[in-house]
């Protein structure tokens, strides 16, 4: 049955990119039936941050991509790849090197100026028992090295490149699988090496990863073939790219799922969204759908090869078709926190009058975080004219409209929209006033601006807040 995993390293808040390589994942693992394992890769110490780790657990739950088995963490798990580096050396497969920096990077600077790519050549493979022994003495520590023979081809089938190969000639000589170290110790072992130990010891069926990991793939089969391991399957997904087509990096600025989270995408639509990003649903089918029905669809053999363009008008416009869904009662909380954190005040209890708000508004979002500049002139006791409110307000007939509604108000107790229409109806008629000036100037009374939410809708949500008399005498000063 199929096994597969992510194996994000903590390094960072949850990429895009990871994200959308667990979203593909996540969808192989149920459409398939299998299995999905979440592993994190704390190997390299220095660079890794608990905090990073929780916001990648944060990010993956928010998305709904729950994991069946883990978080395994790689630190925890360094005696087994100690074990196995040994095991390789045994073979005769890796070796200790024990080149300093400086004759690296003098062997470097000769390739270089020879025109020639730097690669390691593989000096210290055949080291006497006395050259090691000559170095050790020297107290020089070592990194462990695995075999690559140059004449090797190593070749895939890839799920989503089709037949892959490389020559073993063009990965860079043998490669370090474990830091220096003094003596007989280990350093750290490094990602290509742990990833496959990893990925055998958990028996991984099959590796869905982004295209940039495609130079290491080679590198892993000899270490699956040195281990006497099976292969599992590979299957390299198209990179994110910028508007500029360059690989989507933190220079875009913003790209962690907790930044998608903050602007106000909602998950659902973020999801929705990462999965068209490099694979289409078969034809006839739905752009907007489900993680559970993309699920009943995907296979990487829709994968794209080329790169896939993010795409911020499509992202708005999925958000908006999500939030335009969104019955008020689920809408309201997500966006409470914003309104809590534009400093607005309001009895965040009263559910009813915060859930009419939201279905007065949620037509009209395409991210949460619109709900602010939308709807601050129902949360302030003043509010802000705009010029053109302001010129609204001055025309003839303005002061009258203001005056007369606000003296109306009292009979047509309780406001509802019946009775504001009644009250209105009555105030054109009484001072002979265009109903469109008395429309106008309301909503410029009330709101402060000359286009926003409904007029009555956002009168009545005044009014039960007690604001609709105060801002009647505030235009009119
Ligand atoms: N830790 C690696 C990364 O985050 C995992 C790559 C892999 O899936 O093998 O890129």
């Amino acid at each position: 049955t199929v096994r597969v995993r992510i194996a994000p390293s903590p390094t960072g808040n949850l990429h895009i990119g990871t994200a959308r390589t667990a979203v593909f994942n996540w969808l192989y693992a149920r459409h398939t039936g299998g299995t999905f394992v979440l592993r994190i890769e704390d190997t390299d110490q220095e660079r890794s941050r608990p905090e990073y780790t929780q916001n990648i657990l944060d990010g993956l739950t928010w998305l709904g991509l729950t994991w069946d088995e883990g978080p395994l963490y790689q630190s925890k798990r360094l005696d087994l790849y100690q074990q196995k580096v040994q095991v390789l050396l045994d073979k005769g497969l890796a070796y200790r090197a024990y080149d300093t920096p400086e004759e690296l990077d003098a062997m470097r600077e000769a390739q270089k100026a020879k025109g020639e790519a730097p690669r390691y050549d593989n000096r210290h493979r055949n080291l006497t028992q006395e050259q090691r022994a000559a170095y050790e003495a020297e107290g020089r520590s070592s990194v462990i090295r695995f075999i690559i023979e140059d004449d090797r081809e190593i070749v895939w089938n890839d799920l989503v490149r089709g037949t892959v190969s490389w020559k073993g000639r063009d990965l860079g000589g043998d490669m370090v699988i474990a830091r220096a170290a003094s003596g007989t110790d280990f350093g750290q072992p490094l990602y290509n090496f742990v990833v496959v130990i990893d990925d055998i010891d958990m028996n991984i069926t099959h590796i869905i990863r982004g295209e940039d990991h495609i130079g290491n793939t080679p590198k892993q089969i000899l270490l699956y073939e040195a281990l006497g391991a099976e292969l599992p399957t590979f299957g390299h997904t198209p990179l994110i790219l910028n508007e500029a087509g360059a690989k989507l990096s933190k220079r875009d600025g913003v790209t962690s799922i907790s930044d998608f989270q903050r602007m106000g995408y909602v998950p659902e639509a973020l999801v929705n969204y990462m999965t068209l990003l490099g694979w289409s649903p078969p034809e006839g089918v739905n752009e907007i759908f489900s993680l559970e029905t993309a699920a009943q669809q995907f296979g990487l053999e829709r994968v794209n090869k080329a790169g896939a363009k993010f795409d911020w008008d499509k992202l708005n416009w999925l958000n908006s078709q999500y939030l335009h869904e969104m019955p008020a009662d689920k809408l309201t909380p997500l966006l409470i926190p914003y309104w809590q954190a534009a400093g607005f005040e309001a009895d965040w209890n009263d559910r009813p009058w915060l859930e009419r708000l939201t279905g007065m508004i949620g037509a009209s979002l395409a991210r949460l975080d619109e709900a602010v500049p939308m709807s601050e002139y129902l949360f302030t006791p003043t509010v802000n004219f705009t010029e053109e409110a302001i010129a609204q307000l001055r025309q003839d007939g303005s002061a009258t409209a203001v005056e007369a509604v606000s003296a109306a108000i009292a009979n047509y107790s309780p406001l509802t929209e019946a009775t504001i229409q009644d009250l209105l109806k009555q105030v054109v008629k009484e001072q002979n006033l265009k109903k469109g000036l008395v429309m106008r100037t309301l909503r410029a009374a009330l709101t402060g601006a000359m286009h926003g939410p409904d007029l009555v809708q956002s009168w009545l949500l005044l009014h039960q807040r007690g604001l609709d008399q105060s801002r009647l005498q505030q235009a009119l000063e």
